[in-house]
């Protein structure tokens, strides 16, 4: 099977999110199994390419869109340590910029112009190649135009390599839809008739999201229970109506993490490395991060730990409100991230009242992130939505239990712990409230208090399997239902 996984960042070449690493990872597993795929990305300027130095195999390509012709050129590398094909989308004028998407907190605003120039250009691509996938596999909104283009460019929909493509479209975080005015559908070239409640229109603007949703053969997102949360109002952004319509037509699949970046036996961030066989280790990188962020040096205290972007869907509005009673109580907490600038003061203020208590690190540092998933007993994550979410995966395997809201991918990575704690792997509550949060919290304390049954729901937490092989597998399935479905 030939599989052409399409995004507008993939790691290591180009990261602002997750989005990165399931590109940049799902091609390694697809490739054990034995696919023939390939990945395809926009040559960023400030892409790393690690030592290698791209090849052009596509000199010149021409894209039209509406009025305009632009020209780019097409050159390969590989994903490292491997020989999956990595091809880059080259366009000085649209992508040798500071950032990928944004500058100073601002979109470009000419965002719609670039990745519909990166679509298209996609499709010539595959013509230029001669290499015609059975399925391209579309990422976000920003390659959602690509499923539009081959179902209704003119030029494209009756060529006959390109009408044999099927395709899947995943959805990493409906808040990010890629809304813009209605003009775009001229400036992009898109046929007018496009401009229909049934296709792209929505309230009046142009929903790139939305037509990846329609006119893709299927649709999947990054957990089974946000799959099934993103049909209902509460957290389908609008577009829960057009999920339900194709509600048979979309699937959920857990991503997968790396198994050699974050392995708590073999991991160059840590003061010492543990297993599930042997946790002496954890306890010396607990005592290394007290160090490291000032807080009193205690193996009993229960360390509690967040690694987070500071946002609202991180469920930062139920856990704020709360730090002084959980400060109350015997234990520590640390919290690395950026964002929200009252919640960066209020979280630095706490630690300040503090000392020794409390750390908060408000920036980004992928070396201390390895350090608290290992230094920490209980990991927070009480988010409010989320997609997939990683860190409750990288602290399962880090023997940090996670306490999480039951929503999307925490859902189902994390088994609430049975009352008699013989089961389970974290602490897990329902309602988005203060008080189902600080209930889950005293199960944990509680659990803590239990040295042998702690133990225990660790060495449980520590040997599942979150692998990419795994998720992998579930891709190709999926990818086997891509057939062309014609409209
Ligand atoms: P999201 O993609 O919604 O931000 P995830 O849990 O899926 O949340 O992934 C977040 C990733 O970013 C994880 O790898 C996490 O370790 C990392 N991360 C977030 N904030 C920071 C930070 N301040 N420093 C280091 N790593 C961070």
């Amino acid at each position: 099977m030939k599989v052409l996984l399409v995004s507008s960042e993939v790691a290591p070449f180009a990261k602002t999110g997750g989005l990165a690493d399931v590109a940049g990872a799902l091609p390694l597993a697809l490739r054990k199994l034995g696919l023939d795929v390939r990945v395809v990305m926009p040559g960023y300027h400030s892409n790393q390419y690690g030592g290698q130095k791209p090849e052009t195999v596509l000199p010149q390509i021409l894209v039209q869109l509406g009025r305009n012709h632009f020209w780019g050129d097409v050159s390969r590398a590989t994903l490292p340590g491997s020989d999956v094909p990595v091809y880059f989308i080259n366009n000085p004028e649209f992508y040798d910029r500071a950032g990928l998407y944004q500058e100073n907190g601002r979109d470009y605003p000419d965002n719609p112009r670039r990745f519909a120039f990166f679509c298209k250009a996609v499709a010539w691509m595959i013509k230029g190649l001669g290499w015609t996938p059975d399925v391209i596999h579309c990422n976000d909104w920003q390659t959602a135009l690509l499923p539009v283009m081959l179902k209704t460019d003119a030029e494209m929909k009756d060529d006959a390599e390109l009408r044999s493509i099927g395709s899947l479209y995943t959805i990493h975080n409906m808040a990010y839809q890629g809304n813009f005015w209605a003009g775009i559908i001229d400036d992009l070239g898109l046929d007018r008739a496009l401009f229909r409640t049934s296709a792209l229109e929505y309230y009046g603007a142009v929903n790139t999201m939305k037509g990846g949703l329609l006119f893709s053969d299927q649709l999947s997102t990054v957990s089974p229970t946000y799959a099934r949360e993103i049909q209902m109002p509460a957290y389908g952004c609008g577009l829960d109506g057009v999920l339900r319509d194709r509600a048979e037509d979309l699937t959920g699949i857990l991503n997968g993490i790396d198994y050699e970046a974050w392995n708590p036996e073999a991991d160059a961030h840590l003061a010492a490395s543990f297993s599930w066989s042997d946790l002496a280790g954890k306890a010396v990188c607990k005592e290394a991060l007290q160090a490291e962020l000032g807080l009193e040096s205690r193996e009993d205290v229960p360390l509690l730990v967040m690694i987070s972007r500071l946002d609202p869907q991180k469920g930062l509005d139920i856990l704020l409100p709360q730090l002084p009673e959980i400060l109350k109580l015997d234990v520590q907490l640390a919290v690395l991230g950026t964002g929200r600038a009252d919640y960066e003061s209020m979280l630095a203020e706490a630690a300040k009242a503090h000392r020794g208590q409390m750390a908060a690190v408000m920036k980004f540092d992928n070396g201390l992130a390895h350090r608290m998933e290992a230094g920490g007993d209980i990991f927070l994550m009480p988010s409010r939505f989320e997609p997939c979410g990683l860190n409750q995966l990288y602290s399962l395997r880090y023997g940090t239990l996670p306490l999480v809201r039951r929503t999307g991918g925490l859902a189902d990575s994390v088994e609430p712990l049975a009352p008699d704690a013989s089961w389970g792997t974290g602490f897990v509550f329902e309602d988005y409230t203060e008080a189902a949060m600080m209930k889950a919290l005293r199960q944990a304390l509680a659990l803590y208090g239990r040295p042998d049954a702690w133990r225990r729901t660790q060495v449980r937490a520590m040997k599942m399997d979150f692998s990419w092989d795994k998720s992998a597998r579930l891709y190709i399935d999926l990818y086997e239902e891509c057939g062309r479905t014609d409209l």
